[in-house]
């Protein structure tokens, strides 16, 4: 298999001298050796989970000594078990209303999986946990407060309407998680996120879990946490090492046909676009192709969204069209190719969509389709992490579609000058054959209209 990333890891942040890395070949440790004690080892045993994920080893120790870790690694490197199951072993039983730890984390759909991953190990203690987030009945989640809770995994919003009708208390609470930090911050979240630390009374440990640690986590971190420490896994050695990629460039009137043959060819797949309406179309336009595919994004009901995550898990639906928010921080097994329809915004997106696949050390496929007036971007986001898999431009009855892995994509990026020439001349021919829209706004001043990748 080709490895399509540079090995150079990728550090958005000057790196601090107590920031401990590692690689996966240092991986001969057990859960047991990082102090997981026997009943939940157990667990693990029967789980088949032998050894610990690269930011299992390094947070897991300092986690079960009460430490204030923060843990940076990209999705799908383990990142729940890491803050899971030293949370298990610390927390006690709680009196009702009154949990003795909480998570908080972005999306209702990371809070079930959350809670999902984690109950085999909390019922091994006797320990309850509960989900809670909003678009569900309050009323459920209030009568499993009342019984009493130990740990609860809420989305800020939900949280704090509880919080505010006296339904209950973080005042007892003694263990604190954020999950997907940098995601609750670009959702607006950390107001609510620091109304609920605030009141929480006496010693706290927070763990805090992020695909970045710079900006307003940084804060978080300086506000929080009073015995920190800090530990990253490099992202390239997490997961996209095993990841494939291809940039396939498309016309708008060949798009959706392309995307409908590379996912005929695929078991399950997750295509992301920029908008609710977006998400929308492309699922009746691909239905209209043979594929059974469906819509996820924040519009939905929550009854609707979980019954087609089911779907797709179960395989019924294996084409999953979603907006960036709604498929963050979900785990289904299996996703074999992502497909990037509307470009990321930026590199981070990119890696947190195509994290989606190629979880747990499994390989998969990531596909960007790039439209001739998106070129310059999607190079930028490409230089910006590290990629140089050249754009190869497909008509929709190219047979390579259908077996993406079975040919290697030229290496190299355009330079940014020859290749601003490059598309001068180019541009006039391609609009010849269609829309006619004019092509290089995006381009004067030597800056893409987003600006966010020449900055650095
Ligand atoms: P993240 O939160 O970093 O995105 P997850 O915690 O969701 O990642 O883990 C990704 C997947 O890897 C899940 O299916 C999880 O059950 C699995 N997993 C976690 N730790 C291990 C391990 N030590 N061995 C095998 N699989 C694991
Ligand atoms: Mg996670």
């Amino acid at each position: 298999m080709s490895i399509a990333t540079s090995p150079r890891p990728i550090v958005d942040h000057e790196p601090d001298p107590d920031v401990a890395t590692l690689s996966l070949e240092e991986g001969a440790t057990t859960f047991a050796d990082l102090g997981v004690s026997p009943d939940l080892l157990a667990v693990l045993a029967k789980r088949g989970f032998t050894q610990p994920f690269p930011i299992q080893t390094l947070t897991i120790p300092d986690a079960l000594a009460g430490r204030d870790v923060s843990g940076k690694a990209q999705t799908g490197s383990g990142k729940t078990l890491a803050f899971g199951l030293p949370l298990i072993e610390r927390t006690k039983t709680a009196k009702p209303r009154r949990p003795h730890a909480i998570v908080l984390v972005p999306t209702r759909e990371l809070a079930n999986q959350v809670a999902e991953e984690l109950t085999p190990y909390a019922a091994a203690r006797g320990l309850w946990l509960c989900a809670i987030y909003g678009g569900a009945s309050m009323f459920r989640q209030v009568q499993a407060l009342r019984q009493g809770v130990d740990i609860v995994i809420a989305t800020p919003g939900r949280l704090n309407d509880l919080l505010e009708r006296g339904e209950m208390s973080v005042s007892a609470v003694k263990n604190v998680v954020l999950d997907e930090a940098d995601q609750m911050a670009d959702m607006g979240f950390l107001p609510q996120v620091e109304r609920i630390l605030g009141q929480i009374e006496g010693e706290t440990q927070t763990l805090l879990f992020s695909a970045t640690l710079d900006g307003a986590i940084r804060t978080l971190v300086q506000r929080y946490q009073k015995d920190p420490v800090r530990h990253e896994v490099a992202s390239t050695q997490a997961t996209v090492d095993t990841l494939e990629q291809r940039f396939i460039g498309v016309t708008s009137d060949s798009k959706v046909e392309i995307a409908s043959r590379i996912c005929s060819a695929a078991k399950r797949v997750i295509v992301f676009v920029r908008t609710t309406h977006g998400a929308d179309r492309l699922a009746e336009q691909l239905g209209r192709t043979g594929l059974r595919a469906a819509a996820i994004h924040g519009r939905l009901s929550q009854s609707k969204r979980e019954r087609t995550l089911a779907d797709f898990s179960r395989g019924s639906v294996p084409v999953l069209v979603a907006t960036n928010v709604a498929a963050r921080g979900l785990h289904v097994d299996g996703i074999d190719v992502v497909i990037h329809y509307d470009p990321p915004e930026d590199h981070k997106v990119y890696l947190h969509r195509s994290g989606r696949t190629a979880r747990a050390g499994e390989s998969g496929m990531v596909v960007t389709l790039v439209l001739p007036i998106e070129e310059r971007d999607v190079t930028g986001i490409e230089r910006a992490a590290g990629i140089d898999v050249g754009i190869v431009s497909m008509a929709a009855d190219d047979t390579r579609l259908l077996d993406l892995a079975s040919w290697d994509p030229p290496r190299g990026l355009p330079e940014v000058a020859s290749y601003s020439r490059g598309r001068a001349s180019a541009a006039p021919a391609r609009n010849g054959g269609g829309g006619g829209r004019p092509r290089r706004g995006g381009y004067s001043g030597g800056g893409s209209s987003r600006g966010g990748y020449s900055r650095r």
